[in-house]
């Protein structure tokens, strides 16, 4: 097949817009893609100068997301001085996974000259996921543990950093799948966290001074096209799927999805443009009105809405 835009030979098809294109014209559409997002998420501020640069930390897991972001975003910045790139990794201690992942990581941050930083569970708390997998105290599933500690490094180390954006690598189908799964569990508070945290343009976002804001700028694009352009762009990317991997129903939404996707090309793109739409609703609806009131921890003083936070409790039951 003929790459509509070129004599070139096609190496992909989506479906959903009816494309097929050549290795150049794949790579172009997928950056444009992404710097459309940066664009209409509006992630640069217009008062940002190089005397007082933006500091944008990306979590930098390895995967191929994460992977891909950080080279667009270097290649769209390299020659901007108004921001800044560093790349965040934390290591879970799961023995065989994230050192491989570590390594990409290393390889990739050397390669484009940006200051990669890194953090342990080991160092921060204590623990390594390995073990609480094995002890498990409170009999819950891997990810829901590792998600808690997860959250805590990011933000913490995001402030550490004097960050101004923390960003993620996270793409069509894992977005597509969250807006599933949080209208399926009728989560509506969760929308407008979901909302607030990381979606449409930043100046449109509840402002707090509490939280670093997220910004996703890959939610544009699907799995398969990350995959593809980190091979096309022979990226040190790192496939492996975590051994503790156990969201199942994500799974389950994730094969939904791809029927869906399948008999109903485009099915992704309008279930996440409808969901944001909502959740931007349901964020002004809920704003101030949760009636939960923020404080700070009374262990390590982060900030939440109990006495003592989720991290906390946690690490108190694997003591
Ligand atoms: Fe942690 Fe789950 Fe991700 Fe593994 S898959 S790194 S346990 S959140």
């Amino acid at each position: 097949m003929e790459c509509n835009r070129c004599d070139g030979e096609a190496i992909m098809h989506a479906a959903y817009s009816g494309a097929h294109l050549c290795a150049d014209h794949f790579r172009e559409s997928l950056e444009k893609r992404v710097r459309r997002r940066v664009r209409r998420d509006d992630l640069v501020p217009h008062d940002a100068t190089p005397d007082d640069p933006q500091t944008w930390v990306i979590g930098l897991s390895g995967g191929k997301d994460s992977v891909v972001l950080t080279r667009i975003l270097h290649d769209t910045f390299v020659d901007d001085p108004r921001i800044e790139l560093v790349g965040l990794t934390i290591h879970e201690g799961i023995e065989g996974y994230r050192d491989k992942s570590l390594e990409a990581c290393v390889e990739l941050t050397d390669d484009l000259e940006i200051r990669h930083e890194v953090v342990s569970y080991e160092e921060e708390f204590g623990i390594r996921m390995d073990d609480v997998v094995e002890d498990d105290p409170e009999n819950m599933a891997a990810c829901a543990y590792c998600g808690v500690f997860r959250r805590d490094v990011l933000s913490r180390y995001a402030e550490t950093l004097e960050a101004d954006l923390l960003l993620t690598g996270h793409n069509l189908d894992d977005e597509a799948q969250t807006a599933m799964m949080n209208v399926l569990e009728g989560d509506v508070a969760q929308m407008a966290k979901h909302f607030d945290a990381s979606l449409g343009p930043l100046t449109e976002r509840e402002e707090t001074d509490e939280f670093v804001p997220r910004a996703k700028p890959l939610r544009d694009v699907p799995e398969k096209e990350v995959a593809l352009y980190a091979h096309v762009e022979d990226l040190p990317a790192h496939i492996t799927e975590c051994p503790h991997a156990s969201e199942a129903y994500r799974g389950e939404i994730q094969q939904l999805l791809y029927n869906l996707e399948e008999n109903h090309p485009g099915t992704r793109h309008s279930i996440l443009s409808g969901y944001e739409e909502l959740a931007s609703i349901v964020a002004r609806e809920y704003s101030g009105e949760d009636g939960a009131e923020l404080r700070e921890c009374a262990e390590c003083g982060s900030t939440t809405t109990r006495e003592i936070c989720r991290k906390c409790s946690l690490l108190e039951s694997l003591a």
